[in-house]
């Protein structure tokens, strides 16, 4: 059996970027063959197995024919004849199709080299319209290629275009879907992988709520960039510029989703874009099953980011609710998330990108404020149950009283 590094191992040795996981390919060998050699196999009839100590994927080469709709309509034909060519045309992009022998020779029959040089995101045979996920994984590169100047081949996005008009991309499962845009999100360029989708026509299938957004315009005012859709890439931009997590970029992405609601004899102003916008936030959060975290944040941020950048002007009892609403008391970590999307938020406008954010540190205070009152001391005036409750309540509020006079002294 020969043995060759595939995938992303060769094509980020070749554009000088750090490995990190090592994909294999198995040619000239049966399943048989690699359990007797100790590999464990990953699925009861998909030919993957992993290595006995450094536990990385070792596939045997395949070739694959498409039976049906969605993930399930593949099947496989692994055997000891099947060539490395005939792996490598299965894959999805001519840069992942290339494979490499332990001497580093390199195996690239589908000009991966040259278009990794042009970079340019190509497909590498017409069976790639036959996985529809690929729509979402070459966005996803795009995305993180972008500061090297990768953009997608007109043919290839032509390809994608045709898929996302086809009803096949509706085929794909949740969890398939938010791997590829979780990752996407945690890229250097996340707006790009919004960009490309949209470019192909995915978006509107995706994501409608968001796609609804592009035409849509804002008060120059307070967004020089006009575009609600624009806006949102800009805040997304901004989330991957100050290295925010998942939680947040995500609550970025869908933050504004009401002002697509807004009739448009009310353009450009948004009258509560915050509450209109909840169910689309609750419908995209369950379309792809996003984790809790993300959801919670998402709902959140949609409800509260203009009283973020109101803070400073709200009165003790408003800031107290959204405190509560937060619950900073158990949850500090999410208020900081909060504040962090506001921020974003904020900074997602053109030519404000530098902008201060006194809001942050001001909501930070105030949070400090509603938790420095003790419970012991009214507990020892003999307060309990919902009275205990309602006394911390008015402590909380004198705080922040106390709080948002001395900020404005
Ligand atoms: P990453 O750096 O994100 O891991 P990768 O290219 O290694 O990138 P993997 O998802 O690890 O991506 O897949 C390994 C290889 O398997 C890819 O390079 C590609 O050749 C192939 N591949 C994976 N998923 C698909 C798919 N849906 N369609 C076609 N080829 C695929
Ligand atoms: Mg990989």
């Amino acid at each position: 059996m020969q043995i060759y590094k595939v995938g992303g191992a060769v094509r980020d040795r070749l554009l000088g970027k750090p490995v990190t996981d090592i994909d294999w390919v198995v040619v000239g060998a049966t399943a048989e063959e690699m359990l007797a050699n100790g590999f464990r196999p990953v699925g009861a009839d998909f030919p993957v197995f992993l290595h006995p100590k450094s536990g990385e994927e070792y596939a045997l080469a395949r070739t694959e024919r498409k039976s049906g709709r969605g993930y399930g309509g593949f099947t496989f034909h692994a055997s000891p004849e099947v060539t490395l060519e005939e792996d490598l045309i299965r894959r999805d992009l001519t840069i992942n199709a290339m494979a490499e022998d332990d001497q580093q020779n390199l195996t690239d029959p589908y000009h991966g080299q040259r278009d990794l040089e042009a970079r340019l995101l190509r497909h590498v045979s017409p069976a790639f319209a036959e996985d529809p996920l690929r729509v979402l994984r070459v966005a996803r590169f795009a995305a993180r290629y972008a500061a090297l100047g990768f953009t997608v081949a007109p043919e290839t996005l032509g390809l994608m275009r045709e898929l996302s008009e086809s009803g096949e991309l509706e085929a794909l499962t949740a969890e398939r879907s938010w791997k590829e845009i979780s990752r996407a999100l945690m890229e250097d360029q996340p707006q790009v992988f919004i960009e490309v989708l949209r470019d192909c026509g995915a978006l509107k299938v995706l994501m409608p709520e968001v796609d609804a957004l592009f035409g849509v315009p804002q008060p120059k005012a307070h967004h020089p960039e006009i575009d609600t859709g624009v806006h949102t890439l800009s805040v997304l931009e901004q989330s991957a510029l100050h290295k925010q997590p998942l939680t947040v970029r995500w609550a970025c992405l869908l933050h504004d989703l009401g002002k697509g609601l807004t009739p448009e004899e009310e353009w450009p102003r948004h009258i509560a874009h915050e509450h209109t916008g909840l169910k689309l936030i609750k419908t995209v959060n369950e379309r792809f099953k996003a984790p809790k975290d993300c959801q919670e944040l998402a709902l959140l941020v949609g409800q509260y980011h203009t009283h973020g950048h109101r803070a400073l002007e709200l009165k003790p009892s408003t800031l107290l609710e959204l405190l509560q609403s937060f619950d900073v008391y158990r949850r500090p970590q999410r208020f900081e998330e909060f504040i962090s999307a506001c921020e974003m938020d904020a900074r997602g406008r053109k030519g404000l990108e530098l902008r201060s954010y006194p809001q942050a540190d001001y909501l930070r205070g105030a949070a400090t404020a509603a938790r420095s009152v003790a419970v012991q001391p009214l507990l020892e005036k003999g307060f309990k149950g919902p009275e205990l409750g309602e006394a911390i309540k008015r402590e909380r509020l004198k705080a922040l009283k106390a709080y948002k006079e001395e900020a404005s002294t």
